[in-house]
């Protein structure tokens, strides 16, 4: 093990991160699909609609018959009716000839437009006056307005949404490949921790973490697998871990990433037989975080406080389990603020922040929060402000934008 830790730029750290590859695909029935990311893109294998249709209650009509009629309504032969689920079986229309057709009826090839039956009047058996002129096209669903057979009906990556299922269902498309649910394990570690029923002893104290991360996972659309604690024991770890793992796609262990005494996340996954990736970033807070990973599996050691935990969760790991869930593109950080800096926050060159600020919405004012805790100053933080590693601070009264927990 390391006698001080080797840290990786922030960006180093996100380019191993970003390294890993996306769970595979799994067939599942459309209609299961709901919120499932795609693996590839499903393609229309027929046009939707797959005939033209009214758009309106009316009269199917060819538009040339119905030229002036807005100034003096034309008289035009009454055709027939199509029916809702049924087709014309007549011949094409002749010059002044017209179909009533009810809203989503088919309307036959050679009819062009349709006029709402506001803009007509029946006549004696077998007409109907057109008091409205109405151009090609008119109230006229074609074919293959919404979808032609070849077009990309949903595209890979999407994480598929109630619509795109309708979509799926108007077309046919019976199965779809989506990615895997990542699957998390979650294992806290530490001689000093107990269960949350449990009352602490003397100098114990209650797991925070596995419950703070377990709700990030699952609010990244990831199915956890709870590991418990276990202590500062190298062999417990290792065993544990690779028991997880069996379980899992990502391991998260909370504490002893650090390289003190009784840190041995790092040993232990040695023994595991895990390549550490890194060990170390140079951020604030977190930097005794480490990447390992076990075939393809990333493992991820990080620091017991939980604010930290629950921040290196964000900035880092939230990316990863979207990568690994098919979205490499999608934003960790979806719900940003604009705000003006109420005091000064300096940095240091080379190291990225993530200061806890208080966003007084009204004023747009973001203050930045002092002291660090181990849970109360996230609590009462409404998001985080990210101070790049290239800068040395941000004054007071500039422009930022905070990101809100997601
Ligand atoms: P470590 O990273 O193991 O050095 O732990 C740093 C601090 O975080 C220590 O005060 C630990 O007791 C605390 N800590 C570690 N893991 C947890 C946890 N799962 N829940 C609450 N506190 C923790
Ligand atoms: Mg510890």
């Amino acid at each position: 093990m390391p006698e001080v830790l080797i840290l990786r730029s922030a960006d180093e750290a996100r380019a191993l991160l970003a390294a890993f590859a996306p769970l595979p695909g799994e067939e599942v029935k459309f209609s299961e699909a709901d919120g499932r990311v795609l693996v590839t893109a499903v393609v229309a294998g027929e046009d939707l609609p797959p005939w033209a249709r009214s758009a309106m209650d009316g009269y199917a009509v060819r538009a040339r018959d119905t030229g002036g009629a807005s100034a003096n309504p034309v008289v035009l032969k009454l055709r027939g009716h199509v029916s809702m689920g049924e087709s014309w079986a007549g011949p094409p229309p002749l010059p002044g000839e017209a179909l009533a057709v009810p809203t989503g009826a088919a309307v036959p090839e050679g009819y062009d437009a349709v006029v709402m039956v506001e803009h007509t009047r029946p006549r004696s058996a077998g007409e109907v006056e057109i008091k409205r002129t109405v151009a090609p096209g008119e109230n006229l669903i074609r074919a293959g307005d919404d979808f032609r057979r070849g077009d990309t009906l949903v595209p890979a990556g999407r994480r598929l949404r109630p619509v795109d299922l309708g979509a799926l269902a108007a077309l046919g498309v019976a199965t779809v490949s989506v990615h895997r649910r990542p699957r998390v394990a979650i294992l806290s570690t530490g001689n000093e921790l107990v269960a949350p029923e449990k009352t602490p002893g003397p100098g114990q104290v209650r797991d925070a973490n596995a419950w703070i991360l377990a709700a990030q996972a699952r609010r990244s659309d990831c199915d956890v697998v709870l590991g418990g604690i276990v202590g500062d024991d190298a062999a417990a770890l290792a065993s544990r871990s690779a028991e997880l793992l069996e379980r899992a796609d990502v391991l998260l262990l909370s504490g002893g990433s650090s390289i003190g005494v009784r840190d041995l996340t790092a040993g232990a996954l040695d023994t595991l037989g895990a390549e550490t990736l890194f060990h170390g970033v140079n951020v604030k807070p977190g930097r005794p975080t480490l990447l390992a990973r076990l075939g393809d599996k990333p493992l991820l050691g990080m620091p017991g406080v939980p604010a930290t935990a629950a921040i290196i969760f964000d900035a880092f790991v939230r990316p990863l389990l979207f990568r690994l869930g098919g979205e490499a593109a999608r934003d960790p950080w979806p719900c940003r603020r604009r705000a003006r800096l109420a005091r000064p926050v300096p940095s240091v060159k080379g190291r990225e922040d993530y200061i806890r600020v208080r966003l007084d919405e009204r004023r747009a004012h973001a203050e930045p929060l002092a002291g660090g805790g181990a849970l109360a100053t996230l609590m009462r933080a409404d998001g985080l402000l990210l101070i790049p590693a290239d800068s040395e601070g941000v004054g007071e009264g500039a422009e930022v934008e905070i990101f809100l927990p997601s």
